[in-house]
């Protein structure tokens, strides 16, 4: 069941989880407060507001559970935050997040890299996340998300076996997944490998939503979004103003970037009830927060063209 009703697709915001991560300026709680409140502002109605990791790990992801809370009291935000185990779980369904985005790499050796765990492991502690909501009647509302990293390709090991991916997804619906999700963590995907793979991830969820989230590190970020539209996914990931580079690769772009992402759907006929023009104003907002910072995309540079209007939205009329 898709989240809304009346929209066409969905745009999930993940700047404040997926680019603060991996930038080393320290945005201020009040600041993040302020961004999401301005992308709320603009129709954002889903935002991935951080991750529950050690705090010595991500020291810019430490004030999450803060961040989460002062999301819920603004309302009419769907939050979501990001989970590499059992203990961020409890820690973010304590907070109170929506939706809890459990990541684990569909290439085991950046999966022991980044979370150092097997695939064995990262699933159990997927187990153990599922029977932690059933268990506790004030989660029950808790979505849970299997995300599956690095789907299309990997830093450390190349190529990622498309059949390793499909039987990782498999295990989340076995685990009871109410949702799940694949990544091109480090923009490797093109749109053929994009289509293909999802048109038979989208077979395996079964009635689950899906999500697509892609980086458009060499340029192909809407292209794949496109070809991920035509499988059937209608979910997006976005960063505001395309953050999150690799860290590694100075200068490169980072995420799709949203207002691009929400522009293209726009235009396509796809209602996302984001209001660009209040979306360029939550950019600005960022920028204010992250000076420093490298920030990418097109549609902030050259406007809309002439006699373009957008689907349909609400924004603002409260
Ligand atoms: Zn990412």
């Amino acid at each position: 069941m898709p989240l809304y009703s009346d929209i066409d697709v969905l745009v999930h915001e993940v700047g404040p989880r997926d680019g603060l991560q991996a930038t080393d300026i320290m945005m201020s709680t009040a600041g993040k407060i302020a961004w999401i409140k301005a992308l709320k502002n603009a129709g954002v109605r889903k935002i991935q507001v951080g991750s529950f990791v050690p705090r010595k790990l991500l020291p810019q992801m430490a004030d999450s559970a803060e961040i989460v809370k002062a999301t819920k009291e603004m309302g009419g935000v769907h939050v979501a935050a990001l989970v590499p185990n059992f203990k961020g779980a409890q820690n973010a369904m304590a907070a109170g997040a929506d939706t809890l985005n459990f990541v684990m790499s569909a290439s085991e050796p950046h999966n022991l890299n980044n979370v150092r765990k097997t695939h064995e492991q990262s699933l159990m502690e997927f187990e153990k996340i599922v029977e932690l909501r059933n268990s506790e009647a004030q989660y029950s509302h808790v979505t849970i998300s299997g995300g599956l990293a690095t789907s299309f390709g990997c830093t450390i090991a190349g190529d990622v076996d498309p059949k390793v991916v499909l039987s990782l997804a498999e295990q989340y619906v076995r685990l009871g997944a109410d949702r799940m999700g694949m990544a091109d963590t480090v923009g490797y995907g093109n749109p053929q490998q994009v289509k293909e793979l999802f048109s038979e991830f989208i077979q395996i969820a079964d009635g689950r939503d899906v999500s697509a989230h892609f980086h458009d590190t060499r340029g192909l970020g809407l292209a794949n979004v496109f070809a991920a539209l035509e499988a059937g996914v209608r979910e997006f990931d976005g960063c505001l103003g395309g953050l999150g580079g690799c860290p590694y690769a100075p200068g490169a772009t980072g995420n799709v970037v949203t207002e691009d992402l929400v522009f293209m759907l726009e235009s396509m006929g796809y209602r996302t009830d984001i209001d660009l023009q209040k979306l360029l104003a939550a950019r600005a907002v960022m920028e204010e927060h992250l000076q420093g910072e490298p920030t990418h995309g097109t549609f902030v540079k050259a406007g809309p063209p002439k006699g373009f209007s957008q689907v349909q939205t609400s924004a603002g009329a409260g």
